[in-house]
Order: C-alpha cells, then sequence, then structure tokens
C-alpha cells in the first residue's frame, strides 16, 4: 500500500473506533426511512424523538437529509450553527432529554443547496456519528433521506444494529416505493420495525366527518402483505403544518394526532421489547 493509502486507512480505522465506542452508549438506534419524499418521515422522526424525551428517554435526533434536510426547521433551529468544543459538534439540545444535529447546523445560508457526491456523504454521516457530542442515549433516530441511496445505505453499513421504521401515505403510488424500502432493509440485513401510515384521512373540525383524501389502509395492507408489524396511523392534520413552520415540533397537534402517535411509540416500544 502507497504512503497515503497507509494514512488513510489509519484515518479510517481511527474514525471507525470512535463511531463503536459512541453506538455501544445506544441502546436502539432507528432510522426513518420512506420510497418517496413528501410523505411526512421527517415530521414523523420529529415526533418520534419528541414523543420518547417527553417519557423520559435521553434521545439523539440525527438529520442526514443533506439534500432536503428539514429537522432543524420543525426544531426552530434555522440559522443556528453548531458549536465546536475541542474537536467535537455539540448538538443542539432541544430539552434535557432531546439533542438535535443536523447538516444544516454546519451551513453558512441554510437556503443555498448541496451539491455533494456520495463519498462527501458518506464522510459526513459518519463524522456525525464520530465526531459528536452525543453523551448516552437510549434513543438514536437517523431522519434519512428518501429512497434507497448513499445515506440510507450508508446508515444501515455503519450502524450495524440499527433497525428502520418506514413511512408512507396511504396511496398506491407510495406504497410501491414502500416496497422497495423493504427489499433494501432485507438486502442489507437490516430489520423493520414497522409501517407507519401518514395523511390517513381528514377529519373536518366543522362537522367531524372523515376524508380518506390519500385513501386509507394501505400502509396497513402492505404491512401485513409483508409480514411486518403495523405501527399505527396519523390523520392529515392542519397543525403538523403549523407546528413545523412554527418551529414548535408537536405544540400545536390535534388530539387525536397527538393520542395516535403516543399509540405509535408504545407500539414501537413493544416491538423492541419483543426483540430483545
Ligand atoms: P418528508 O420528510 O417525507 O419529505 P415532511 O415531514 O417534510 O416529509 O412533510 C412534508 C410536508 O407535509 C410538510 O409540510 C409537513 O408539515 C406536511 N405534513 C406531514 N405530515 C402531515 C400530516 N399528518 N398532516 C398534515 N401535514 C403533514
Amino acid at each position: 500500500m502507497a504512503c497515503g493509502g497507509k494514512a488513510q486507512a489509519s484515518q479510517n480505522n481511527e474514525q471507525n473506533q470512535k463511531i463503536n465506542q459512541f453506538l455501544q452508549q445506544v441502546k436502539h438506534k432507528i432510522v426513518v426511512m420512506s420510497g418517496k419524499g413528501g410523505v411526512g418521515k421527517s415530521t414523523v422522526a420529529a415526533n418520534l424523538a419528541v414523543f420518547l424525551s417527553n417519557q423520559g428517554y435521553k434521545v439523539g435526533l440525527l438529520d442526514v437529509d443533506v439534500h432536503g434536510p428539514s429537522i432543524s426547521g420543525l426544531f426552530g433551529l434555522t440559522g443556528l450553527k453548531l458549536n465546536i468544543i475541542e474537536e467535537q459538534l455539540q448538538p443542539h439540545s432541544f430539552t434535557d432529554n432531546l439533542k438535535v444535529v443536523s447538516i444544516q447546523g454546519l451551513l453558512d445560508d441554510p437556503d443555498s443547496p448541496l451539491i455533494w457526491r456520495g463519498p462527501v456523504k458518506i464522510n459526513m454521516i459518519r463524522q456525525f456519528l464520530s465526531d459528536v457530542n452525543w453523551g448516552p442515549l437510549d434513543f438514536l433516530i437517523i431522519d434519512s433521506p428518501p429512497g434507497t441511496g448513499d445515506e440510507p445505505l450508508t446508515v444501515a453499513q455503519t450502524v450495524t444494529d440499527c433497525k428502520a421504521v418506514i413511512v408512507t401515505t396511504p396511496q398506491e403510488i407510495a406504497l410501491a416505493d414502500v416496497r422497495k424500502s423493504i427489499q433494501f432493509c432485507q438486502a442489507v440485513k437490516m430489520p423493520v420495525l414497522g409501517i407507519i401510515e401518514n395523511m390517513s384521512g381528514f377529519v373536518c373540525p366543522s362537522c367531524g366527518s372523515t376524508h380518506e383524501i390519500f385513501k386509507s389502509g394501505g400502509g396497513e395492507k402492505t404491512a401485513l402483505e409483508a409480514n411486518i408489524p403495523f405501527l399505527g396511523k396519523l390523520p392529515i392534520d392542519p397543525g403538523v403544518v403549523t407546528a413545523g413552520d412554527a418551529g414548535q415540533a408537536i405544540d400545536s397537534l390535534t388530539t387525536r394526532t397527538k393520542e395516535n402517535m403516543q399509540g405509535i411509540v408504545d407500539n414501537l416500544l413493544k416491538e423492541l421489547s419483543n426483540e430483545q
């Protein structure tokens, strides 16, 4: 091996060691995936992190969606840079129990697009696992970009005992892509904890009747067909949009959305305890 190659290999080894040290301090690693963009993956990842941390768990939320990072916005952290102390990135502490890191926290201009090729993205994700002062965690929730590209692959290969949660909307066009996500997880041997159906019906605030705008039940049917747990449904809730735009994550959700989200978290915890 040439001299430069040796130096690179030893750097990689050192980084692998740091990544392993961090991962050993994390009880559960969960990547939130979706087949398509815009189905509410980041919203679900943010809500999972908030609900689990409100229940007393120590949670880290990592946004590796380098091309469309939205976690910072959901927590009102847009434009806030991550501090670096003694060569370690310091996560934003949203609450005592919830630490948040997004690629946006490294950008000078949060509105400028990132034009990065695979190796740069892979390196960035590895650094978020090796060089962030997360501390011990009960949960590391990773918000991955939609699809089955470099980012979920890097997570699956680097975070070896990671498990996936797949978010979808109920209509067939989204479900076709969910089946690809399931196959991806099977190919990389990443267990799927379950499927969540988002934007499942709209409850009219005036008359109380439910309108199934994107249909309903498709996520559950797909889970059944693939023999994967169905974790639950979230309705279309204008409060999700208000909360997200205001950077408040969950403050304006309707009671029904909060109840459904709590049900999803309960089911997730049950699945995790079954797996142990
Ligand atoms: P993704 O991460 O899959 O691209 P986002 O979580 O960014 O999707 O959500 C896309 C848009 O849909 C956002 O504007 C978000 O506020 C909105 N949204 C997500 N879930 C819901 C919901 N249950 N009800 C209403 N709007 C939602």
